[in-house]
């Protein structure tokens, strides 16, 4: 007799008897206990059963439904990849008969990688909440991409509305469009203080008992698992694409800032899929690059950079990554990490256009940079460099550097063109409860 395959559960980082099925993990977004969820067993994939690279939706099925096993969203699961899968992640080579390619995951609405995952959790989170009575309230805080690809992927959801806190003055022209083009049930609130000050806003919201009573409230940042395990599909299709064309494995360049799109790739490698390298592409915020070096875990407050959205001082899902490989040495095969400043983001950007007509984005040119200093016997691999956004969303560092204007894509282009509104308030838990009724 053969038995039934048990039920996927997901277990906190910091107490192995804290679990949760996908969904409850989804609402959570963290365990109680203040850790994040990982799985507690790792499904295997069989290569030759997986579909066609080309068709994300399908890929995305394959491989997340041993992830939902026992959910009740297992059965619409289909639904969902569907929904959230909607637009392709190309990988285009670059030169002739190279080994490189770059992975492009910027064709979203929001034109960056995190449309993949805030559309995965917006189809997944709609399902969990038909019927109930309460609205969901999703507070988010962003300094810059985060927000727009979730007030994106939630907008006119039914029964769900949206706060986004972004700080005053402190997101590029084109990220604050993005916060504040969208109306109807996501609103946007222009904090006069901090990135760190929305955070705090956020935290004490949650615990406010006069919030909670008007609305469930939920949050939709990077550590949700319904944001991270979505982002496993793009490196599958890439590695697998590569294995069927090449029969070699893919090694990737990551932009990195909090690891949630480095980790999805691990744990993509961890299912099984051909991936060799991952190589951490992180900007003058080097808490992950040190420790990787020095064994000491530092980390630090962030510091302003020209790829502001990996600003991150203290990566939270190193989290996961530590719990995958608690051992240092196991940590250091697993991954290596470069930082790349400001001044080699500026000549990556500029050689990109010159040797291979390619504009990256700030990011993207940090996994460009990270490349370059690998030396000759890795490069000898296939390689991925992942960009993670379009560089029409940063035209104020891109255009002075390529000498050209960037033309936005057209779902950018749109989003562009919209009437934009916000409202201002303080920096405190009083601002933020009298606007939120
Ligand atoms: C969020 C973001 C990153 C960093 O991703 P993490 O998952 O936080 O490591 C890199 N590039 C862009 C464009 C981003 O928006």
């Amino acid at each position: 007799m053969i038995d039934a395959p048990a039920d996927m559960l997901f277990v906190s980082t910091r107490n192995s008897s804290l679990t949760a099925r996908f969904s409850e993990a989804l609402a959570q977004g963290l365990a109680p206990d203040g850790g994040l969820y990982v799985p507690t067993a790792w499904p295997e994939v069989r290569l030759e059963e997986l579909p066609d690279a080309s068709d994300l939706p399908a890929l995305a099925h394959a491989v997340l439904r041993p992830f939902l096993r026992g959910d009740r969203l297992a059965d619409e699961l289909g639904a969902i990849t569907r929904e959230a899968f909607s637009f392709p992640a190309p990988l285009v080579p670059l030169g002739e008969g190279a080994k490189l390619a770059v992975l492009e995951l910027f064709h979203g609405p929001t034109a960056a990688f995190k449309d993949f995952g805030a559309r995965f959790l917006a189809a997944s989170l709609t399902r969990l909440r038909k019927g109930s009575a309460r609205p969901l309230r999703i507070l988010v805080a962003t300094s810059g991409d985060t927000g727009g690809a979730v007030a994106a992927a939630f907008h006119r959801r039914p029964g769900i509305e949206v706060a986004v806190l972004f700080p005053k003055g402190l997101v590029s022209p084109v990220q604050e469009r993005q916060l504040t083009c969208w109306g109807e049930n996501v609103r946007s609130f222009a904090v006069r203080g901090t990135f760190d000050d929305c955070q705090r806003m956020v935290k004490e919201a949650f615990l406010d008992p006069v919030l909670r009573e008007r609305s469930e409230l939920s949050s939709a940042n990077s550590i949700n698992l319904g944001r991270l395990l979505p982002q496993m599909v793009y490196y599958v299709a890439a590695s697998l694409r590569v294995w069927r064309e090449h029969g070699e494995r893919a090694n990737f360049v990551i932009p990195s800032g909090n690891l949630g799109n480095a980790l999805a790739c691990i744990w993509a490698r961890r299912i099984g899929l051909p991936i060799g390298e991952v190589v951490l592409a992180h900007n003058a915020n080097r808490t992950v690059p040190d420790f990787l070096e020095t064994g000491e875990w530092r980390p630090r407050p962030s510091v302003a950079t020209l790829a502001c959205a990996m600003d991150v001082g203290n990566p939270s899902n190193m989290e996961r990554l530590r719990a995958l490989y608690p051992r240092l040495e196991e940590l250091r095969a697993a991954v290596s990490a470069y930082s790349v400043d400001d001044d080699q983001i500026r000549a990556r950007i500029r050689a990109g256009w010159q040797r291979f007509g390619q504009v990256w984005c700030p990011h993207t040119a940090t996994a460009a940079e990270a490349y370059e200093r690998l030396g000759p016997e890795r490069q000898a691999r296939r390689w991925i460099l992942v960009a993670t956004a379009h560089p029409a969303k940063f035209p104020e560092t891109v255009e002075p550097l390529i000498g050209e204007k960037v033309t936005p894509p057209p779902a950018l282009a749109e989003l562009l063109s919209r009437p934009t509104s916000f409202t201002e308030i303080d920096a405190d838990l009083g601002a933020l409860r009298a606007v939120l009724t």
